[in-house]
Protein backbone atom coordinates (compact mmCIF):
# COMPACT_ATOMS: atom_id res chain seq x y z
CA UNK A 1 0.00 0.00 0.00
CA UNK A 2 1.58 3.70 -0.93
CA UNK A 3 0.97 5.81 2.30
CA UNK A 4 -0.92 9.27 1.83
CA UNK A 5 0.67 12.35 1.34
CA UNK A 6 2.92 11.57 -2.06
CA UNK A 7 5.47 9.75 -0.12
CA UNK A 8 7.43 7.44 -1.13
CA UNK A 9 7.24 3.65 -0.67
CA UNK A 10 8.57 2.13 2.38
CA UNK A 11 11.82 0.05 1.88
CA UNK A 12 9.79 -2.55 3.25
CA UNK A 13 6.80 -3.83 4.73
CA UNK A 14 6.62 -5.19 8.08
CA UNK A 15 6.98 -8.80 7.95
CA UNK A 16 10.21 -8.52 5.34
CA UNK A 17 11.85 -5.75 8.55
CA UNK A 18 10.98 -8.40 10.90
CA UNK A 19 12.41 -11.10 9.57
CA UNK A 20 15.48 -9.31 8.89
CA UNK A 21 15.71 -7.93 12.23
CA UNK A 22 15.45 -11.46 13.40
CA UNK A 23 18.75 -11.56 11.71
CA UNK A 24 20.60 -8.74 12.92
CA UNK A 25 19.07 -7.74 15.98
CA UNK A 26 18.73 -10.23 19.68
CA UNK A 27 15.00 -11.35 19.47
CA UNK A 28 14.07 -8.84 16.74
CA UNK A 29 13.62 -6.03 19.41
CA UNK A 30 14.55 -5.32 22.92
CA UNK A 31 12.59 -4.28 25.75
CA UNK A 32 8.82 -3.46 26.02
CA UNK A 33 8.55 -2.06 22.26
CA UNK A 34 8.69 -5.89 21.33
CA UNK A 35 5.17 -5.69 19.39
CA UNK A 36 5.00 -9.77 20.24
CA UNK A 37 4.38 -8.51 23.44
CA UNK A 38 0.74 -6.81 22.16
CA UNK A 39 -1.72 -9.06 20.71
CA UNK A 40 -1.46 -10.09 17.16
CA UNK A 41 -1.54 -7.84 14.85
CA UNK A 42 -0.18 -5.26 15.89
CA UNK A 43 2.93 -3.44 13.72
CA UNK A 44 6.97 -3.70 14.98
CA UNK A 45 7.81 -0.88 12.60
CA UNK A 46 6.66 2.63 11.96
CA UNK A 47 6.94 4.72 8.49
CA UNK A 48 5.81 8.39 9.67
CA UNK A 49 4.06 10.35 12.26
CA UNK A 50 1.39 13.72 11.72
CA UNK A 51 -0.21 15.28 13.98
CA UNK A 52 -2.02 13.03 15.81
CA UNK A 53 -1.58 10.00 13.61
CA UNK A 54 1.38 7.36 12.95
CA UNK A 55 1.56 4.97 9.79
CA UNK A 56 2.83 1.59 9.80
CA UNK A 57 5.62 0.26 7.90
CA UNK A 58 2.74 -0.85 5.55
CA UNK A 59 1.50 2.18 5.02
CA UNK A 60 -1.75 2.27 7.48
CA UNK A 61 -2.62 4.89 9.69
CA UNK A 62 -4.14 5.44 13.14
CA UNK A 63 -4.79 7.53 15.37
CA UNK A 64 -2.01 7.56 17.75
CA UNK A 65 -2.87 6.84 21.83
CA UNK A 66 0.48 6.04 22.28
CA UNK A 67 2.31 9.19 21.51
CA UNK A 68 5.60 7.20 21.03
CA UNK A 69 5.23 5.92 24.67
CA UNK A 70 4.76 9.65 26.52
CA UNK A 71 7.73 12.03 24.45
CA UNK A 72 4.94 13.21 21.85
CA UNK A 73 2.48 15.55 23.29
CA UNK A 74 2.18 18.56 21.25
CA UNK A 75 1.84 16.45 18.20
CA UNK A 76 4.28 14.54 15.64
CA UNK A 77 5.64 17.43 13.80
CA UNK A 78 4.32 20.28 15.98
CA UNK A 79 5.46 22.91 13.19
CA UNK A 80 6.70 25.40 15.66
CA UNK A 81 8.62 22.84 17.62
CA UNK A 82 10.19 21.62 14.16
CA UNK A 83 11.47 25.03 13.21
CA UNK A 84 13.52 25.80 16.28
CA UNK A 85 15.35 22.59 15.79
CA UNK A 86 15.64 23.43 12.28
CA UNK A 87 17.24 26.83 13.07
CA UNK A 88 19.44 24.84 16.09
CA UNK A 89 20.63 22.02 13.74
CA UNK A 90 21.99 25.07 11.58
CA UNK A 91 23.68 26.57 13.80
CA UNK A 92 25.63 22.89 15.93
CA UNK A 93 24.51 20.47 18.03
CA UNK A 94 26.90 18.12 19.42
CA UNK A 95 29.87 20.55 20.01
CA UNK A 96 32.72 20.74 22.81
CA UNK A 97 30.35 21.88 25.35
CA UNK A 98 27.14 23.67 25.82
CA UNK A 99 25.42 26.14 22.93
CA UNK A 100 23.34 29.37 24.80
CA UNK A 101 20.11 27.37 24.43
CA UNK A 102 20.92 25.39 27.61
CA UNK A 103 20.90 28.08 30.23
CA UNK A 104 17.46 29.60 28.37
CA UNK A 105 16.02 26.03 28.72
CA UNK A 106 17.30 25.77 32.30
CA UNK A 107 16.02 29.41 32.92
CA UNK A 108 12.68 28.13 31.43
CA UNK A 109 12.30 25.25 33.27
CA UNK A 110 13.25 27.09 37.18
CA UNK A 111 10.78 29.29 36.34
CA UNK A 112 7.86 27.36 35.89
CA UNK A 113 8.54 24.59 38.10
CA UNK A 114 7.77 26.15 42.21
CA UNK A 115 10.35 23.67 44.16
CA UNK A 116 13.30 23.84 41.45
CA UNK A 117 16.31 26.57 42.20
CA UNK A 118 18.25 24.68 39.41
CA UNK A 119 18.36 22.25 36.36
CA UNK A 120 20.70 19.82 35.20
CA UNK A 121 19.91 18.39 31.29
CA UNK A 122 20.09 14.56 30.83
CA UNK A 123 18.84 12.22 27.59
CA UNK A 124 16.69 9.28 29.08
CA UNK A 125 14.46 9.44 32.00
CA UNK A 126 16.66 6.73 33.73
CA UNK A 127 19.22 9.02 33.96
CA UNK A 128 17.34 11.54 35.69
CA UNK A 129 15.98 9.05 38.26
CA UNK A 130 19.65 8.30 38.79
CA UNK A 131 20.77 11.58 39.26
CA UNK A 132 18.41 12.37 41.82
CA UNK A 133 19.00 9.45 43.88
CA UNK A 134 22.55 10.31 43.29
CA UNK A 135 22.19 13.81 44.65
CA UNK A 136 19.79 12.80 47.94
CA UNK A 137 22.59 9.99 48.76
CA UNK A 138 25.71 12.66 48.28
CA UNK A 139 23.35 15.11 50.06
CA UNK A 140 22.22 13.11 52.81
CA UNK A 141 25.08 10.97 53.41
CA UNK A 142 23.04 7.92 53.84
CA UNK A 143 22.15 5.40 51.65
CA UNK A 144 18.47 3.98 51.64
CA UNK A 145 15.94 4.71 48.89
CA UNK A 146 12.64 3.93 49.77
CA UNK A 147 10.36 2.81 46.30
CA UNK A 148 7.17 2.41 46.07
CA UNK A 149 6.41 -1.75 44.99
CA UNK A 150 5.08 -1.59 41.23
CA UNK A 151 6.51 1.43 40.55
CA UNK A 152 8.69 2.40 37.17
CA UNK A 153 11.46 4.37 37.52
CA UNK A 154 13.70 3.00 34.16
CA UNK A 155 15.62 0.06 33.36
CA UNK A 156 19.07 0.66 34.69
CA UNK A 157 20.47 -2.09 37.13
CA UNK A 158 18.71 -0.83 40.59
CA UNK A 159 15.75 0.23 38.94
CA UNK A 160 14.57 -2.42 36.26
CA UNK A 161 11.34 -4.68 36.39
CA UNK A 162 13.43 -7.63 34.78
CA UNK A 163 16.22 -8.25 37.11
CA UNK A 164 18.09 -10.51 33.98
CA UNK A 165 21.60 -10.04 34.02
CA UNK A 166 21.98 -7.77 37.60
CA UNK A 167 22.80 -8.77 40.81
CA UNK A 168 21.09 -8.14 44.13
CA UNK A 169 23.64 -5.65 45.19
CA UNK A 170 22.61 -3.87 42.25
CA UNK A 171 19.47 -3.29 44.63
CA UNK A 172 21.00 -2.84 47.63
CA UNK A 173 19.88 0.17 50.34
CA UNK A 174 16.49 -0.04 49.30
CA UNK A 175 13.33 -0.67 51.02
CA UNK A 176 9.66 -0.99 49.84
CA UNK A 177 6.08 0.85 50.88
CA UNK A 178 2.90 0.40 49.14
CA UNK A 179 1.79 3.79 47.28
CA UNK A 180 -1.12 5.95 48.52
CA UNK A 181 -0.77 3.99 51.61
CA UNK A 182 0.64 6.00 54.53
CA UNK A 183 1.17 2.90 57.18
CA UNK A 184 3.33 0.86 55.01
CA UNK A 185 5.32 4.07 53.84
CA UNK A 186 5.76 5.15 58.15
CA UNK A 187 6.84 1.16 58.42
CA UNK A 188 9.72 1.84 55.49
CA UNK A 189 10.48 4.86 56.84
CA UNK A 190 10.87 3.29 60.30
CA UNK A 191 12.85 0.42 59.09
CA UNK A 192 15.04 2.85 57.72
CA UNK A 193 16.13 4.21 60.67
CA UNK A 194 19.10 6.84 60.52
CA UNK A 195 19.87 5.95 56.76
CA UNK A 196 17.12 7.08 55.38
CA UNK A 197 18.36 9.17 51.72
CA UNK A 198 15.46 9.58 50.04
CA UNK A 199 11.60 8.88 49.22
CA UNK A 200 11.14 8.32 45.51
CA UNK A 201 7.51 8.43 43.73
CA UNK A 202 5.89 8.86 40.49
CA UNK A 203 3.85 11.90 40.01
CA UNK A 204 0.87 9.54 40.06
CA UNK A 205 0.48 5.69 39.99
CA UNK A 206 0.64 4.34 36.60
CA UNK A 207 1.65 0.98 37.00
CA UNK A 208 1.51 -1.17 34.68
CA UNK A 209 -1.46 -3.41 34.31
CA UNK A 210 -3.57 -2.31 37.38
CA UNK A 211 -5.73 0.70 37.88
CA UNK A 212 -4.48 4.18 37.74
CA UNK A 213 -4.52 6.58 41.06
CA UNK A 214 -3.65 10.20 41.90
CA UNK A 215 -1.85 10.01 44.63
CA UNK A 216 -3.95 11.08 47.69
CA UNK A 217 -3.28 14.40 49.37
CA UNK A 218 -3.01 12.18 53.02
CA UNK A 219 -0.05 10.43 51.28
CA UNK A 220 1.27 12.98 49.47
CA UNK A 221 1.44 15.03 53.23
CA UNK A 222 2.88 12.03 54.86
CA UNK A 223 6.12 11.66 52.25
CA UNK A 224 6.61 15.41 52.86
CA UNK A 225 6.54 15.02 56.70
CA UNK A 226 8.57 12.08 57.08
CA UNK A 227 11.19 13.59 54.71
CA UNK A 228 11.19 16.11 56.16
CA UNK A 229 11.50 14.68 59.50
CA UNK A 230 14.41 12.53 58.79
CA UNK A 231 16.19 15.08 56.94
CA UNK A 232 15.77 12.79 53.84
CA UNK A 233 15.06 13.96 50.00
CA UNK A 234 11.33 13.44 48.38
CA UNK A 235 11.91 12.60 44.82
CA UNK A 236 8.66 12.90 42.16
CA UNK A 237 9.61 10.93 39.37
CA UNK A 238 7.52 13.02 37.15
CA UNK A 239 9.29 11.73 34.21
CA UNK A 240 6.04 10.17 32.27
CA UNK A 241 3.07 12.59 34.45
CA UNK A 242 5.15 15.60 33.56
CA UNK A 243 3.85 18.40 32.28
CA UNK A 244 0.77 16.25 30.87
CA UNK A 245 -1.51 17.11 34.56
CA UNK A 246 0.34 20.36 35.38
CA UNK A 247 2.20 23.29 34.31
CA UNK A 248 4.69 22.47 37.04
CA UNK A 249 5.56 19.15 38.97
CA UNK A 250 2.52 17.25 39.34
CA UNK A 251 1.89 17.35 43.42
CA UNK A 252 2.07 21.30 43.17
CA UNK A 253 -1.97 20.08 42.32
CA UNK A 254 -1.86 18.54 45.89
CA UNK A 255 0.32 21.70 46.83
CA UNK A 256 3.04 19.77 48.16
CA UNK A 257 6.88 20.11 46.82
CA UNK A 258 9.44 17.78 46.33
CA UNK A 259 13.15 18.43 47.03
CA UNK A 260 14.15 16.58 43.62
CA UNK A 261 12.17 15.87 40.46
CA UNK A 262 12.96 14.07 37.37
CA UNK A 263 11.58 14.69 34.14
CA UNK A 264 11.62 13.13 30.04
CA UNK A 265 9.19 12.00 28.08
CA UNK A 266 7.07 15.05 27.35
CA UNK A 267 9.76 17.93 28.03
CA UNK A 268 10.91 17.88 24.17
CA UNK A 269 8.28 16.66 22.00
CA UNK A 270 10.00 14.01 21.61
CA UNK A 271 13.72 14.61 21.21
CA UNK A 272 15.97 13.05 23.64
CA UNK A 273 16.23 14.77 26.35
CA UNK A 274 15.88 14.55 30.69
CA UNK A 275 15.98 16.69 33.32
CA UNK A 276 16.78 16.80 36.94
CA UNK A 277 15.36 19.72 39.30
CA UNK A 278 15.97 20.31 42.67
CA UNK A 279 15.30 23.04 45.58
CA UNK A 280 18.63 25.15 46.52
CA UNK A 281 19.39 22.92 49.40
CA UNK A 282 20.13 20.23 47.13
CA UNK A 283 22.27 22.33 44.93
CA UNK A 284 25.93 22.15 46.64
CA UNK A 285 25.31 18.57 46.57
CA UNK A 286 24.01 18.29 42.51
CA UNK A 287 27.27 20.29 42.42
CA UNK A 288 29.78 17.85 43.47
CA UNK A 289 28.37 14.49 41.92
CA UNK A 290 29.93 13.55 38.51
CA UNK A 291 27.29 13.08 35.99
CA UNK A 292 28.14 13.28 32.12
CA UNK A 293 26.84 11.87 28.91
CA UNK A 294 28.42 11.47 25.31
CA UNK A 295 25.07 13.20 24.10
CA UNK A 296 24.04 15.25 26.92
CA UNK A 297 25.14 19.13 25.79
CA UNK A 298 23.33 18.34 22.19
CA UNK A 299 21.86 21.39 21.68
CA UNK A 300 18.97 20.49 19.22
CA UNK A 301 16.71 18.92 21.58
CA UNK A 302 16.99 21.45 24.06
CA UNK A 303 16.04 24.11 21.37
CA UNK A 304 13.17 21.84 20.88
CA UNK A 305 12.39 21.84 24.43
CA UNK A 306 12.33 25.49 24.97
CA UNK A 307 9.78 25.66 21.94
CA UNK A 308 7.46 23.19 23.48
CA UNK A 309 7.54 24.50 26.87
CA UNK A 310 6.26 27.99 25.36
CA UNK A 311 3.90 26.53 23.00
CA UNK A 312 2.57 24.23 26.08
CA UNK A 313 2.31 27.45 27.69
CA UNK A 314 0.36 29.49 24.38
CA UNK A 315 -2.00 26.57 24.18
CA UNK A 316 -2.90 25.62 27.84
CA UNK A 317 -1.93 22.61 27.55
CA UNK A 318 -3.03 20.66 30.91
CA UNK A 319 -6.50 21.52 29.96
CA UNK A 320 -6.64 21.11 26.41
CA UNK A 321 -5.52 17.23 26.71
CA UNK A 322 -7.93 17.35 30.00
CA UNK A 323 -11.07 18.09 27.81
CA UNK A 324 -10.06 16.00 24.97
CA UNK A 325 -9.60 13.36 27.34
CA UNK A 326 -13.08 13.94 29.20
CA UNK A 327 -14.83 13.88 25.91
CA UNK A 328 -13.00 10.51 24.79
CA UNK A 329 -14.00 9.24 28.68
CA UNK A 330 -17.59 9.98 28.57
CA UNK A 331 -17.91 8.46 24.90
CA UNK A 332 -16.00 4.99 26.35
CA UNK A 333 -18.49 4.91 29.48
CA UNK A 334 -21.76 5.09 26.66
CA UNK A 335 -20.07 2.44 24.76
CA UNK A 336 -19.36 0.09 27.62
CA UNK A 337 -22.51 0.65 28.66
CA UNK A 338 -23.96 0.53 25.58
CA UNK A 339 -22.44 -3.18 24.92
CA UNK A 340 -22.99 -3.86 28.65
CA UNK A 341 -19.03 -4.61 28.92
CA UNK A 342 -17.72 -4.15 32.12
CA UNK A 343 -14.58 -1.45 31.63
CA UNK A 344 -12.53 -0.02 34.13
CA UNK A 345 -11.20 3.99 33.02
CA UNK A 346 -8.42 5.10 34.94
CA UNK A 347 -5.85 7.44 35.85
CA UNK A 348 -6.39 11.42 34.62
CA UNK A 349 -8.35 12.17 31.40
CA UNK A 350 -5.24 13.18 29.45
CA UNK A 351 -3.46 10.00 30.05
CA UNK A 352 -6.30 6.99 29.98
CA UNK A 353 -6.02 3.42 31.33
CA UNK A 354 -8.77 1.27 30.13
CA UNK A 355 -9.36 -2.79 31.89
CA UNK A 356 -11.66 -5.18 31.15
CA UNK A 357 -13.96 -6.65 34.20
CA UNK A 358 -13.64 -10.40 34.31
CA UNK A 359 -10.49 -9.92 32.14
CA UNK A 360 -7.34 -11.83 34.00
CA UNK A 361 -5.68 -12.99 31.07
CA UNK A 362 -6.78 -10.05 28.72
CA UNK A 363 -8.47 -11.78 26.01
CA UNK A 364 -10.62 -9.16 26.26
CA UNK A 365 -8.97 -6.48 25.98
CA UNK A 366 -6.80 -8.34 23.62
CA UNK A 367 -9.94 -8.47 21.23
CA UNK A 368 -10.70 -5.04 21.62
CA UNK A 369 -7.18 -3.88 20.79
CA UNK A 370 -6.94 -6.14 17.92
CA UNK A 371 -10.17 -5.41 16.23
CA UNK A 372 -9.56 -1.18 17.26
CA UNK A 373 -6.51 -1.63 15.41
CA UNK A 374 -7.97 -2.86 12.24
CA UNK A 375 -10.28 0.08 12.43
CA UNK A 376 -7.53 2.70 12.25
CA UNK A 377 -7.25 3.13 16.55
CA UNK A 378 -3.64 2.54 17.83
CA UNK A 379 -4.66 1.58 21.59
CA UNK A 380 -2.75 -0.60 24.54
CA UNK A 381 -4.67 -3.51 26.60
CA UNK A 382 -2.14 -2.97 29.53
CA UNK A 383 -0.03 0.11 29.72
CA UNK A 384 -1.99 3.80 30.15
CA UNK A 385 -2.12 5.74 26.81
CA UNK A 386 -1.18 9.44 26.53
CA UNK A 387 -3.13 12.12 24.22
CA UNK A 388 -1.42 14.78 22.36
CA UNK A 389 -2.06 18.80 21.65
CA UNK A 390 -2.57 18.04 18.06
CA UNK A 391 -5.41 15.69 18.73
CA UNK A 392 -9.04 16.60 17.66
CA UNK A 393 -12.77 15.76 18.56
CA UNK A 394 -12.51 14.06 15.29
CA UNK A 395 -9.68 12.12 16.21
CA UNK A 396 -11.36 11.07 19.54
CA UNK A 397 -15.04 10.58 17.19
CA UNK A 398 -12.28 8.02 14.89
CA UNK A 399 -11.06 5.96 18.45
CA UNK A 400 -14.48 6.15 19.75
CA UNK A 401 -15.68 3.95 16.04
CA UNK A 402 -12.69 1.60 16.33
CA UNK A 403 -13.52 1.22 20.07
CA UNK A 404 -17.00 0.31 18.99
CA UNK A 405 -15.47 -2.57 16.71
CA UNK A 406 -13.54 -3.32 20.11
CA UNK A 407 -16.68 -3.67 21.84
CA UNK A 408 -18.44 -6.02 19.20
CA UNK A 409 -15.23 -7.95 19.23
CA UNK A 410 -15.79 -8.47 22.76
CA UNK A 411 -19.09 -9.69 22.43
CA UNK A 412 -18.75 -12.03 19.94
CA UNK A 413 -16.49 -13.54 21.42
C1 LIG B 1 9.78 6.07 31.13
C2 LIG B 1 9.99 6.28 32.57
C3 LIG B 1 11.27 6.28 33.14
C4 LIG B 1 12.51 5.94 32.36
O1 LIG B 1 12.70 6.82 31.28
P1 LIG B 1 13.62 6.36 30.07
O2 LIG B 1 13.68 7.56 29.19
O3 LIG B 1 12.95 5.21 29.41
O4 LIG B 1 14.96 6.00 30.63
C5 LIG B 1 11.40 6.57 34.48
N1 LIG B 1 10.31 6.82 35.24
C6 LIG B 1 9.07 6.81 34.73
C7 LIG B 1 7.92 7.13 35.61
C8 LIG B 1 8.86 6.54 33.37
O5 LIG B 1 7.62 6.50 32.87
Amino acid sequence: MTPPGGLQAPPGGDAALRARAARVIPAGMWGHLDARRLPAGYPQFFSRAQGGHIWDADGRRYVDLMCSWGPIVLGHHDPVVDAAVAAQSALGDCLNGPAPVMVELCEALVDRVAHAGWAMLQKNGSDATTACVTIARAATGRNTVLIARGSYHGALPWCTPVPVGTTEADRANQLRFDYNDVASLEAAVTAAGHDLAAIIVTGFRHDNVVDQEMPSLAFAQAARRLCDRAGAALIIDDVRAGFRLHRGCSWELLGVDPDLSAWSKAIANGHPLAAVLGRDSFRSAAAKVFVTGSFWCGAVPMAAAVATLGEMDRIGLPERLAELGGYLRAGMARLAQRYAVGLRQSGPMSMPLWLFEDDADFARGSAFCRAALAAGAYLHPKHNMFLNAAHTRADMDAVLAAAEAGFQAIIAA
